[in-house]
């Protein structure tokens, strides 16, 4: 199976990808694979598999990037954090997933769990991804590996000038590509991108890209993740919000023309987080890519 950097590298077009999160139910098992399956109809250049934050599907992860390679051949990236893990289980979890052909990578520190306000280093474990990095590369494991990045700022960090220095040595430390964090301000993510190219990090940025579906879903990200929304947006969406047809055209004609935009500034793909919903990231990657497949 392909390696990611070398998708990037040969890639004659856009690389179009997927991103699913392990269900925690047999319903939501059959409903991610016959989402795999549908969007595996647009030839996605490859898809990536979250890792649970809770812990009780991080096993899963591996598996369902496994039979996402063995049923439907697309190269696949494992999600991975360091959170509540010191260096032996981490070493450990990351041999067995290498163990089971995986090569592909998404290497992240994590979140605070639930209830525990800011991110504290599990003794012997990592402070951030960074350190995570550092410690693959030393143990050989061969991975390529992709790593987080945010347009909008990470939470913890003071500025988006600090952010962007931590991410120039995360990368140094060995990370092959990076993914942003979801926004829907394009003139923010070109901002970010002329500071992290002018630091000299190199390595493809994918701009990560989340589909609109409720109204609600904006609100929950204006005020989880602090997204940015252009104000035509909620203009436009608001005046539809309960009429449901009329309000996925909007947001998709939305994220189509955010996604052309991107790839007109030379962006090398689009990551989808689906949701493990196929109907909107299979609209969007539809016609982008020309309503030819
Ligand atoms: C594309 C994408 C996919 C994700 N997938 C998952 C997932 O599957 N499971 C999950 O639980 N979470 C996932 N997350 C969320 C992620 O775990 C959180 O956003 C987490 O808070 C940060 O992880 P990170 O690896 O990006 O952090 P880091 O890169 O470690 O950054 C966290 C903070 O540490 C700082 N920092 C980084 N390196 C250094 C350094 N060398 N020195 C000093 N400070 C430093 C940064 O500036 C930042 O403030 C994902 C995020 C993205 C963008």
């Amino acid at each position: 199976m392909k390696r990611i950097s070398e998708i990037y590298g040969s890639a004659k077009g856009p690389v179009y990808s997927f991103e699913f999160f392990p269900p925690k139910t047999p319903e939501g098992d059959t409903k991610l694979m016959e989402t795999v399956q549908e969007l595996s109809s647009l030839h996605p250049d490859f898809v990536s598999v979250t890792y649970g934050a809770g812990g009780s599907t991080q096993e899963k992860t591996a598996e369902i990037v496994s039979l996402i390679g063995k049923n439907h051949s697309i190269p696949a990236v494992s999600h991975f954090t360091c959170v509540g893990a010191d260096q032996s289980k981490i070493l450990e979890s990351l041999k067995r997933i290498r163990s089971e052909g995986i090569q592909n990578l998404m290497a992240l520190r994590g979140d605070p769990p639930r209830g525990q306000g800011e991110f504290k280093k599990t003794p012997g474990g990592f402070a951030n991804a960074t350190e995570l990095i550092s410690f693959i590369r030393s143990e050989n494991l061969d991975f390529c590996i992709g790593g987080g990045c945010y347009p909008e700022k990470h939470p913890d960090a003071k500025t988006l000038e600090d952010d962007v220095r931590h991410l120039k040595l995360k990368v140094e430390a060995g990370t092959d590509f990076l993914v942003s964090q979801l926004f829907f301000v394009n003139s923010t993510f070109e901002k970010f991108l002329n500071l992290v190219r002018k630091v000299g990090i190199g390595v493809p940025v994918i701009p990560g890209i989340m589909p609109i579906t409720s109204f609600s879903q904006i609100e929950r990200f204006r005020s989880i993740a602090g997204c940015e929304f252009p104000s035509s947006l909620i203009r436009d969406l608001q005046e539809v919000e309960h009429r449901p047809e009329e309000f996925y055209r909007r947001s998709l004609n939305f994220t189509v023309n955010q996604c052309r935009e991107l790839l007109d500034m030379g962006a090398p793909g689009i990551h989808l987080f689906t949701l493990n919903q196929s109907h909107a990231s299979y609209d969007i990657v539809r016609e982008l890519k020309g309503g030819s497949l």
